[in-house]
């Protein structure tokens, strides 16, 4: 396993399917003080509506439709997006489906926390962790699983 610390200062991405991102906003609105003190950023239509509804600053990436996803997977492999809460719609199907799913796949491999419905984005922004590092397991690949192989 490699480390790496997720400080103090989060970086947090936010992304809501359409049927959930009133849920998200609303959500978001109560944990306002506590999101504050973090780095915000979230897939286009997402960012947007946060930044106005909450006047917090939020990096809009693209659309999720549009590649959003797949930025914030990449931001994930880069280490600059540490935390994530990723309101995904479980009753309807989605054009970008397996770009929804790549992003779910590569947040789990870098073992950052994600939080896919209130509930556990309660249980989150609740954790004492967030206002402490915190040292994340990453699979070693190259000395893990591939040694040996070639
Ligand atoms: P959006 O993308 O915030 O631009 O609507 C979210 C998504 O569909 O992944």
């Amino acid at each position: 396993m490699d480390k790496t610390t997720i400080g103090k200062q989060k970086h947090i991405a936010l992304i809501a399917h359409d049927n959930r991102k009133k849920e998200l906003v609303s959500w978001v609105k109560e944990k306002q003080n506590i999101l504050s003190r973090h780095i915000l950023c979230g897939t286009g239509t997402t960012a947007k509506l946060i930044a106005e509804e909450t006047g917090l600053p939020v990096k809009a990436f693209n659309s999720g439709p549009m590649g959003g996803d797949q930025q914030i997977g990449a931001s994930i492999v880069d280490g600059k997006v540490d935390f994530m809460i990723f309101f995904w719609d479980p009753l309807d199907s989605q054009p970008h489906d397996p770009d929804v799913k790549a992003l779910l796949r590569i947040a789990v491999v870098y073992d950052i926390p994600i939080a896919m419905n209130q509930s556990t984005a309660d249980f989150l922004m609740d954790s004492e962790k967030m206002d402490e590092e915190y040292e994340r397991n990453i699979i070693s690949y190259y000395n893990d699983i591939r040694k040996g192989s070639y």
